[in-house]
């Protein structure tokens, strides 16, 4: 018997790459690729690349700098970039970085296989087209792999709405829906390998309008009400949603859908009007404020996130006033903030830009506020009763951890048979970062 080859896989960004770099990570197990946990014992590395934001694209050449030594030690090593710095700089990385062997895009990598080939051949291998086909209806799987009980389900790709800064539309590409058949196919499949939880995900997943079991389009609550049917799946959440796309009856679901849990990332970006208009986000501060009214009268113990950018081109003292202002009326369990970054080819890279140390400084006071609206959150939970859903050891010996419905990470003194399981649990304590809570029978 050979051995295996063995692959290491580096994931940068968001949790769409988390899920790509899995589907990568099978269509290469199926041709003999086991993954190993670190650089030095890979015969093939890849680099699963986030292009959002100019310091995460710095990141791989950092990275690959890195690996030079490594690759002068083991000239076999092959060496791959993946993901959206792959598709917006493919050819400038290869030309940069002669140790990089392939380069994929986030939508041809099912075409990994035939690249190996060529790796094979000792040729080089850069695709980072926009293909017809559906890359998830032609990955090969791996279904021996081992599976937590929490799990991605990537249900929508790609972006249309053009926000001013972000690369998404360019490195993604068009919005495409995946046929709710083969999510509910793929769900029951999870379900048999031991997951209790999954996690829809898109760029824009609540703009979810895939073909349906009865030939009709489906919107995303269509989709989770059918998923909310899978035997064995107890809970379904969904990430990243856009404001606009947040239809009636997907609030509804949020009231009467047991297995939608209770908590809702729904990124603003901004609270002030004119910057909202410059971002191109088409909508308010006033109708955001609105929506999650709506929200909450469905589900009122909802957990809200969000995303904000701060230093945008143009904003002034009083629209950062407006951020500051929005964040205290909606109130927000966790929520993530970044200082803008022109990307190159988005429109708003063309306008002149804040002072870097202005918008540090929005930065950081944005961020107090938030933190201490995740803190109050926390605390709020002490004494409270939850679910959890228990994914792991904990770090002290005897502890086990998991996430309650509200996605808060909880840690508890209990057995790892609990471990892939939901039970009740008492909080006792919110710590920085976690609850500590106490099983009830
Ligand atoms: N589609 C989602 C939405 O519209 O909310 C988010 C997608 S993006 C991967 C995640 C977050 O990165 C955005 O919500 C935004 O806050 C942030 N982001 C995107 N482009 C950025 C930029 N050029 N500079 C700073 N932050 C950025
Ligand atoms: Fe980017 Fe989200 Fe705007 Fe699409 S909706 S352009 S992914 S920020």
């Amino acid at each position: 018997m050979t051995e295996a080859k063995k692959l290491f896989v580096k994931t940068y960004g968001c949790q769409m790459n988390v899920y790509d770099s899995e589907r990568m990570a099978e269509a290469l197990g199926a041709q003999g690729y086991e993954q190993v946990d670190t650089p030095e014992a890979a015969d093939m590395i890849l680099l699963n690349t986030c292009h959002i934001r100019e310091k995460a694209a710095e990141k791989l050449y950092s990275d690959l700098g890195r690996l030079k030594p490594l690759h002068e030690e083991k000239p076999d090593l092959k060496i791959g970039v993946a993901g959206c710095v792959a598709q917006a700089e493919g050819e400038e990385i290869m030309r940069r970085m002669p140790i990089v062997d392939l380069v994929v895009g986030p939508q041809t990598y099912h075409r990994l296989p035939k690249m190996m080939e060529a790796l094979d051949r000792g040729e080089r291998a850069l695709d980072t087209d926009f293909p017809e086909e559906d890359k998830f209806a032609h990955l090969p799987k791996d279904r021996r792999a081992k599976r937590g009980p929490t799990a991605f389900l990537t249900v929508q790709e790609g972006c249309d709405k053009f926000c001013s800064f972000c690369v998404v539309p360019y490195t993604r590409g068009a919005e495409v829906s995946r046929p709710a058949e083969r999510l509910l196919r793929e769900a029951r499949e999870l379900v048999e390998r031991g997951v209790r939880e999954i996690t829809l995900l898109g760029q824009n997943v609540n703009g979810y309008h895939g073909l349906g079991a009865d030939g009709a389009e489906w919107g995303l609550a269509r989709l989770v009400r059918a998923l909310a049917e899978v035997e064995g799946l107890e809970r379904i959440r969904y990430t990243t949603s856009h404001p606009n796309d947040m239809e009636d009856d997907l609030i509804a679901a949020h009231g009467d859908c047991d297995k939608l849990m209770p908590y809702l990332h729904l990124p603003v970006q901004s609270g002030s009007d004119r910057i909202l208009k410059a971002m191109n986000r088409k909508h308010t501060a006033e109708s955001y404020i609105r929506l999650i009214e709506r929200i909450r009268a469905a589900r009122p113990d909802l957990v809200l996130s969000g995303d904000f950018i701060v230093g945008f081109p143009g904003e002034t003292e009083a629209d950062f006033q407006a951020t500051l202002d929005l964040v205290a009326e909606v109130g927000y369990g966790s929520a993530y903030s970044f200082k803008y970054s022109a990307r190159p080819g988005t429109p708003a890279a063309e306008r002149a830009p804040v002072d870097p140390a202005e918008a540090d400084d929005r930065l950081q006071r944005l961020q107090a506020v938030l933190t201490e609206q995740q803190r109050a959150t926390q605390a709020g939970m002490v004494g409270r009763r939850v679910r959890v859903l228990f994914e792991k050891q904990g770090r002290e010996p005897g502890q086990i951890g998991g996430k309650s419905e509200y996605l808060h990470a909880v840690h508890v003194d209990g057995p790892d048979r609990l471990i892939g399981e939901i039970a009740a649990v008492e909080i006792v304590e919110a710590r920085p970062n976690s609850l500590l809570g106490r099983l009830v029978s």
